[in-house]
């Protein structure tokens, strides 16, 4: 047993259950659902005091071929079609046989939303810019974003656990499995008042998401050079499935690719971490907004066509800055002009607010002269103002020599001068459990752990992405296959019984 004898004597018992879930976002709602819907006994332990994970947060933009929606719209689409997107996308390197096993039912996914009522945007199904495009129109998302998710699984949940087939409990931190002659039969947990728990099950399921929000595991899996990406994710991420796991000799992957998220303002209340996405965020991809501004690096240096139409282009730019930093510079008359530079999911950076944060000068830097501007950035003054000098000349020739940018509405020269800081940051964790077909954790030789699966960010994002970005293959994995995984081990506990 990897939990002590006292521990277990004086630990409260929760009993057993077919299935222990650890962790309550989209990946673990989902197992949870299905294997109680399957006829299962199951506990969902969650660190939080609610339920949802990152899908508080996130964008909660997911993806499926041959769904019921795109039939509707006229779109043809096939599973083969977006496995071949997903390959494509990630550059040959996800998991064919995971990514196949996940992409055959997302259309199926998307189907069962639709059918317990989810309030799917207009919008969609729709290409979204902000990742490498797919072939189709083949992404959703909720007028409400990841909440929307969050608002029907939590629905459901709330539906088994009247049924009494799911115990849930809040406010409670897996520290540790319970083993037993090599086979996990159960977890320890910690209360918020300090009071130890145990619970036994048939299986353990680790959804527990990534490790983005803790810096010290993150940086294990980064390259050299990306220590200062920015924590964009929410607080619980610290990859505690992962730490559990590799405790029990789990085999944990270690690509190395990492690919950054780009428009993220440093906090300057919280070093390290980003401005609350929900909060702002600069927005960079031109199929949204018209650029207006420059992006230039430490040394006043731009580094890449600011309306460039390909989000890994630009993001691969940003990582060969120095400090993986870049500084939007503008003026009066683009500030007058454009669209306002910051965004967030609620739409609500109206031209007032954008007048109001210069005022309020948070994160917006202001100066009368571009050497001022640039010393109170921290970027080469030279550098800075040799750089407008060409950009205004390319704005007034209609031709940028330097970066090939072709949409360049108005010179930079009307004071005051603006910048913004943005550094590249981190929000969904690239490394994390090797698993198999079934979803059992491996061991470092290859071996299933018995007694234990894991699903969602927990099993890194590269399985389902490679070394890019590929839309809704995360939210979507973690739903689908945490369907699948409920539902086999209900079966499996049906079987046995
Ligand atoms: C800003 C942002 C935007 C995003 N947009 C998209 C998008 O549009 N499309 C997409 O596909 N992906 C997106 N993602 C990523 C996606 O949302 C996540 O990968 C996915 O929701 C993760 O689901 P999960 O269930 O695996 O983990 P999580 O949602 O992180 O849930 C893990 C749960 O486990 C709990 N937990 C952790 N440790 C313990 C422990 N020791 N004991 C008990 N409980 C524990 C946590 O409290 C949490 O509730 C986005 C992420 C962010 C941050």
């Amino acid at each position: 047993m990897t939990v002590g004898r006292t521990a277990e004597r004086t630990a409260e018992h929760l009993g057993r259950f077919d299935v222990v879930v650890v962790g309550a976002g989209a990946g673990g709602l989902c197992v949870a659902i299905e294997a109680a819907e399957g006829g299962a006994r199951v506990l969902v332990i969650d660190k939080l005091p609610d339920v949802g994970g990152m899908l508080h947060i996130a964008n909660g933009e997911f993806s499926g071929a041959g769904s019921r929606r795109q039939a509707a719209h006229g779109i043809e689409d096939t599973p083969e079609r977006h496995f071949a997107d997903v390959m494509r996308l990630s550059h040959g390197k996800a998991d064919e046989d995971l990514v196949w096993r996940t992409v055959r039912a997302q259309g199926e996914t998307v189907d069962w939303l639709e059918s317990l009522g989810f309030d799917f945007d207009p919008a969609t199904p729709g290409l979204v810019h902000g990742h490498e495009v797919y072939s189709v129109p083949r992404t959703y998302w909720g007028v409400d974003l990841g909440r929307s998710l969050l608002r029907l699984l939590r629905a459901r949940l709330e539906e088994v656990v009247r049924t009494g087939a799911v115990r849930l409990l809040l406010g409670t931190r897996v520290g540790s499995a319970v083993v037993s002659d090599g086979r996990v039969v159960g977890v320890t947990g910690t209360r918020a008042d300090g009071a130890e728990v145990v619970a036994h099950g048939d299986a353990v399921v680790l959804a527990t998401g990534g490790y983005d929000a803790n810096p010290e595991v993150r940086n294990r899996f980064l390259p050299p050079g990306c220590e200062d990406a920015l924590i964009a994710c929410l607080d619980h991420a610290t990859g505690d499935g992962l730490t559990l796991a590799a405790g029990l000799g789990a085999d944990v992957s270690g690509d190395g690719y990492f690919i950054p998220v780009m428009g993220l303002i440093p906090d300057p209340g919280r070093p390290g971490f980003a401005v609350d996405y929900r909060e702002a965020f600069v927005e960079v991809a031109p199929a949204y907004r018209t650029p207006h501004e420059i992006w230039v690096n430490r040394d006043g240096e731009r580094f890449v066509a600011e309306d460039t139409t390909s989000p890994e282009h630009r993001e691969r730019a940003l990582l060969r800055q120095p400090g993986i930093a870049m500084h939007v510079i503008w003026d009066r008359a683009i500030a007058e002009t454009a669209e306002p530079l910051i965004r967030n999911g609620a739409g609500d950076w109206t031209r007032e607010r954008m007048l109001a944060e210069y005022d309020g000068g948070r994160w917006i830097v202001a100066a009368d002269t571009l050497q001022e501007l640039a010393e109170r950035l921290g970027v080469d003054a030279d550098g800075l103002a040799e750089t407008v000098r060409r950009y205004n000349e390319s704005v007034r020739d209609g031709t940028d020599p330097d970066h090939g940018r072709a949409v360049m509405p108005m010179p930079i020269e009307a004071p005051p001068f603006y910048g913004l800081t943005s550094v590249a940051a981190s929000l969904l964790s690239r490394d994390g459990l090797r698993v198999n077909g079934d979803l059992a954790v491996l061991d470092r030789a290859g071996a299933p752990i018995p007694g234990l699966y894991a699903v969602g960010e927990v099993l890194g994002n590269n399985v389902f992405a490679g070394d890019n970005y590929v839309g809704g293959m995360s939210v979507t994995p973690a739903m689908t296959l945490g369907r699948e995984l409920g539902a086999t081990l209900a079966r499996a506990g049906r079987d046995a019984g």
